[in-house]
């Protein structure tokens, strides 16, 4: 699971935090809805080399299963993305044309979608150009270029893909979560094969888990394969070594191989060789043993992720995108999370929810704020900015989750958005925005923390409760109960004592931001006419128009409301204390549905509340953020790891460059790590 940067804003200022600035530029190229920014990796030169070939290797490694990602998203992606780039690269025409312009608009949005639906909202985004050009184009470059299947001309190409590229009723969502259709059919993720619907699916993963031998055990069914049907049978096509993707995940292997022989001590070497019998098998025992490994890894100061991970683009949660991210600890920050894992009981022991549903013994909860490397997959250029890992519910109940928290990349949004307008627009009043600048970035990394380290893994489920008992509605519940479990602590006395927030006042910074975005800011990410279907968004959504419809019950002068002012819409808190009473309510209230299992409920929740959006609230909100002129959508480019060799191949240094354009860093990505055939 993990946290995006909860609001766009991304709150700045933090007297606190100010530090030396060089001339590093955390902005760079815009297009589209999307802002590119940069990331500093504060601390590499602190490394020593062999920790240096360590990240390296690990970055190689969480770069090499690009492709994966790409065909999970939807199966023409990586053809589509040949024709693109080699239109982009060998294009002889007016290259200042209107057309080619909006075609270079489009291949830019494409990479960041690592396909051709919005990375956010899974809707498809649709060219700028017309058919005409593009068939043009692709005519004058050359066709060995280009991603023919045998005895395919350029025509019939063409006929295969363009409906793909311009029919807007083609595939319109890559992962469709509209109650009441078929999630499966409808969505153009390629998670399940033709034809297969979502009824069979889910009988399918039923039957597994009716026939498993040890059901207080379960793995994560279906989290790593394709179901397909093949001559009326459905059967699993099992992302492994020698399986479907094999090529990318022995890629992969040959990486880690090489990171085995620089790791820090013996159960990082134990690690490692668990998730290399994991890719070469697809087994999810092996898998389950490999998370608990990974748990308990926790000495070293490199650390990675790599694997089939998250499945919030799955229509029904099960099947995991492909993930990488190396990073090492942020030493100093993560006395910060220390604190709170160290009191993770306490924090159990005094939550507002029912006994029932708590963990007599946290296990294992360890945190830590770390320094991204490099990001990969399913976390670039679009990322998180908290983890908590692993998925699996026994495994966090039994062995504990590992939480962290990316320090340069928060900071890196927050400096990114110094002086942009927004808090100056959205705000209520000055001695809001006032609070929010001296408390802002404290608590936003405050609530990460929480979230991750906290929220997640807290809580229990009911005896006999199927983890998957949410379904489509899963995720978003699962976010919502981090989520409160963090806003409901921020204010408690708890964390002054333990000196994490400076005084009583500061969680109330959070506590307004945070409202603003659930009710209003989070919608400059949909457009018009659409509804709300991003987990995280479903999420905050959730929470604030709960809270808000309970604090208008009967009160006179509601805990928090939305007011008017020459004529633009603001959210006003007149009560903090009752609003943290009202966050607490709804933490007991997730938590009973998720521990309980309880679908209906949790489907009635977020209908009601996580989906809709009033359409004249909407425009309001649409135009007031026009006028600021911002990209509602971050992304970042990664840095570039320079190697230095001796004669004999050995390494003598690796050096950080920063300043690769991002247009250069994509064909150089999809050079050196094209892995995959183009169908898959
Ligand atoms: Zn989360």
């Amino acid at each position: 699971m993990f946290v995006l940067a909860a609001s766009t804003l991304a709150t700045s200022c933090g007297t606190q935090k100010e530090k030396e600035e060089t001339e590093f530029q955390y902005n760079d190229e815009r297009f589209a809805d999307l802002q590119m920014l940069r990331y500093r990796v504060e601390g590499f030169d602190n490394l020593s080399l062999r920790q240096k070939k360590l990240v390296y290797y690990l970055s190689e490694a969480a770069l090499s299963g690009r492709d994966i990602l790409w065909d999970q998203n939807g199966r023409f992606n990586l053809r589509i993305r040949q024709m693109l780039e080699t239109v982009y690269t060998d294009y002889e025409g007016d290259r200042e044309s209107e057309d080619f312009k909006a075609f270079t608009v489009y291949l830019k949005r494409v990479w960041f979608s690592n396909g051709i639906h919005h990375h956010y909202g899974s809707e498809k985004f649709l060219p700028g150009f017309s058919e005409e050009f593009l068939q043009q184009a692709l005519q004058n470059v050359d066709a060995s270029k280009l991603p023919l299947t045998e005895g395919q001309t350029l025509e019939q190409l063409c006929a295969e893909i363009f409906p793909v590229i311009f029919d807007p009723t083609v595939m319109p969502k890559r992962t469709n979560q509209a109650d009441g259709q078929d999630l499966v059919l409808t969505s153009a993720a390629n998670y399940y094969g033709e034809g297969v619907t979502q009824k069979e699916a889910e009988d399918f993963y039923l039957r597994m888990k009716e026939a498993d031998p040890d059901p207080e055990h379960p793995i994560m069914f279906g989290m790593n394969s394709r179901l397909v049907k093949e001559n009326g049978q459905l059967k699993e096509k099992v992302w492994r070594s020698g399986g479907l993707y094999g090529a990318a995940i022995d890629r992969i292997i040959f990486w880690l191989e090489k990171a085995k022989t620089v790791a820090e001590n013996d159960k990082q070497v134990a690690v490692i060789d668990k998730l290399i019998e994991y890719y070469r098998t697809g087994d999810l025992h092996t898998f389950d043993d490999y998370t608990i490994l990974w748990v308990q890894d926790t000495e070293g100061d490199v650390d990675f992720t790599n694997g089939f991970t998250e499945s919030y683009g799955d229509p029904l949660g099960m099947k995991a995108s492909w993930e990488g991210l190396s990073n090492f600890k942020d030493k100093e920050a993560t006395e910060r999370t220390k604190k709170l894992s160290a009191n993770a009981q306490w924090f159990e022991d005094h939550s507002p929810v029912d006994a029932r549903f708590k963990k007599q013994n946290c296990k294992g909860i360890t945190a830590k704020v770390i320094v991204a490397a490099i990001l990969g997959g399913d976390l670039y250029p679009s990322t998180a900015i908290g983890i908590n890992l692993p998925n699996s519910n026994w495994v966090r109940a039994e062995h504990g989750s590992k939480s962290v928290t990316i320090g340069n990349l928060t900071d890196a949004y927050n400096k990114a958005a110094r002086g942009n307008g927004f808090q100056e627009e959205f705000v209520i009043d000055q001695a809001t925005r006032q609070m929010i600048d001296k408390y802002g970035d404290v608590c936003d990394d405050l609530h990460t923390d929480l979230h991750e380290c906290l929220g997640h893994g807290s809580g229990k489920l009911l005896p006999g409760v199927d983890p998957d008992s949410l379904k489509a509605y899963g995720s978003a519940i699962e976010e919502a109960r981090a989520d409160l479990f963090g806003l409901y602590y921020l204010a408690d006395p708890k964390l002054t004592e333990l000196r994490l927030t400076p005084d009583a006042e500061a969680y109330k910074s959070q506590y307004y931001t945070y409202m603003m975005n659930g009710l209003m800011t989070q919608l400059v990410r949909i457009e018009a006419g659409n509804t709300i279907e991003e987990a995280h968004m479903r999420n905050r959504a959730l929470i604030a128009h709960w809270v808000l419809e309970r604090a208008a019950d009967g009160s006179a002068t509601p805990a928090v409301q939305l007011v008017k002012q020459n004529g633009k819409t603001y959210v006003q808190i007149n009560d903090y204390p009752a609003l943290r009473n009202l966050f607490g309510q709804l933490l007991a209230e997730i938590q009973r549905v998720k521990s309980e299992g309880d679908f209906e409920a949790a489907r009635q929740l977020i209908e009601t509340y996580a989906v809709n959006v009033d359409p004249v609230l909407h425009q309001e909100i649409l135009q007031r953020y026009k006028a600021l002129d911002l990209a509602p959508y971050k992304g970042f480019i990664n840095p570039e790891y320079i190697v230095t060799e001796d004669e004999d191949g050995n390494i003598t240094d690796i050096q950080i460059r920063y300043g690769e354009a991002y247009d250069q860093q994509m064909l150089r990505y999809s050079r050196d790590y094209k892995t995959l055939p183009f169908i898959n």
